[in-house]
């Protein structure tokens, strides 16, 4: 079957191929440590899931504006204040069903064929293939272990030409949990400053999840809000994955843009879960806090159990709930018929020997790392470690 050529430009992202694997094996009864996880293995706070029933019994049942809520764009604007002293009017504001969709929204609305996209490696996968849909040019920046897997302010002057349009990042950075400073920021907003064309899309869904805190968006810099489209929502921060529900700030002719690109493909995100959100927006952030404590005490755990096998080279994150060790002493190296390769490979014979479930650093364009997610109890951790130990230690 003949199918559209753009399907040929873009793929499924590793991160799905792998939770298949993993789910697949563990219906054949094998006993997974599943450590590729990209989501709080934590409830949706009490007070929200009432709030659900309460939309439910009050009749919010009905097609709703294509971006939100009014008292919904409302309480974004409100959080964007508290948390990050930043001015948006509710029409600057478009909810959509996730974080993934509203960067799909506003790569849609600014990309065009032939445009360069800066984006600094590792990085969420999704930006790319967005990109490819759009025909635009991705111009990867290579960021290693020795930046914290971090853009540099020379680094992103080298990568602009006469033709870029935009730069995509996050921080905290899935999948790495570096997290940008205000400092480093800043430096990269001065450069910013000298290119006024090119628009920027900040991704900030890992906001709460910040072990240095607190949270700075480069949109507070300098006249940066005029070009910034920030990317959050609810799905990491109140534990709301399966939920759907992202937004985007951005400069009005943008934010319109967004509404109408959105109307055509999905229209407004679930009228419940927009009820819910205003609830979540308004509402303490105790669950973000608490998961916080537990994320902190799992991340020194997998910090120091990574960093006794011998040859894997870790940073300590700063954010998000990933470890992204270098993994390449292992390259080359056999146990039995096994050769490891790459890190592939090696998340094949993690998967395979081992049972535990990681993610190849390939995904995200750092082919010497693995992506190892901390979102689940401190026993599988545990156990997951020193399986990992037990096996990598076997590679000769
Ligand atoms: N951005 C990043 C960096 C992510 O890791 C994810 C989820 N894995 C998303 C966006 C998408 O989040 P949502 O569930 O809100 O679509």
């Amino acid at each position: 079957m003949q199918l559209a050529e753009r399907l040929t430009r873009i793929s499924v992202p590793q991160t799905i191929r792998m939770a298949k694997l993993s789910r697949e094996l563990k219906a054949r009864g094998i006993d997974i440590v599943d450590l590729s996880i990209g989501e709080p293995d934590f409830d949706t706070p009490q007070h929200i899931r009432e709030a659900a029933k309460k939309a439910i019994d009050e009749g919010y049942t009905h097609y709703t504006p294509v971006a939100g809520y009014a008292d919904l764009k409302q309480a974004v604007a409100h959080k964007l204040q508290r948390d990050n002293s930043l001015e948006y009017t509710p029409e600057q504001i478009v909810v959509s069903t996730g974080a993934k969709q509203s960067i799909a929204n506003a790569v849609l609305s600014i990309v065009n064929p032939g445009d360069e996209v800066i984006i600094p490696t590792p990085y969420w996968v999704t930006y790319s293939e967005l990109v490819k849909l759009c025909q635009g040019v991705v111009k990867f920046v290579p960021c290693g272990i020795e930046d914290d897997y971090k853009i540099t302010p020379e680094r992103l002057e080298a990568a602009i030409t006469p033709k870029t349009r935009l730069f995509m990042f996050s921080s905290p950075c899935n999948p790495t949990g570096s997290v940008y400073s205000h400092e480093e920021l800043k430096g990269l907003a001065e450069v910013f400053e000298k290119h006024p064309e090119i628009f920027i899309i900040s991704d900030e869904i890992y906001e709460y999840i910040n072990y240095v805190a607190p949270h700075s968006s480069i949109a507070g810099f300098g006249t940066l809000k005029d070009r910034t489209v920030i990317i959050n929502g609810l799905s990491k921060g109140f534990a709301m994955t399966g939920w759907r529900l992202g937004y985007l700030a951005a400069p009005l002719e943008i934010a319109k843009a967004c509404d109408m690109v959105q109307s055509q493909f999905t229209s407004a995100t679930c009228s419940i879960t927009q009820r819910c959100a205003i609830t979540a927006l308004r509402g303490p952030l105790d669950t973000a806090k608490e998961m916080v404590a537990a994320f902190r005490e799992r991340r020194a755990f997998i910090f120091k159990a990574l960093g006794d096998i011998p040859g894997l080279k870790v940073n300590e994150p700063d954010g998000a709930f990933y470890m992204f060790p270098n993994v390449s002493h292992f390259f080359g190296k056999s146990f039995e018929d096994v050769t490891v390769k790459d890190a592939d490979d090696l998340c094949m014979y993690l998967l395979h020997k081992a049972n535990v479930t990681v993610v190849s650093g390939k995904a995200f364009e750092q082919p010497q790392c693995i992506r190892i997610s901390y979102a689940t109890g401190m026993d599988r951790i545990q156990e997951g470690m020193k399986r990992m130990k037990e096996w990598l230690g076997k590679l000769k």
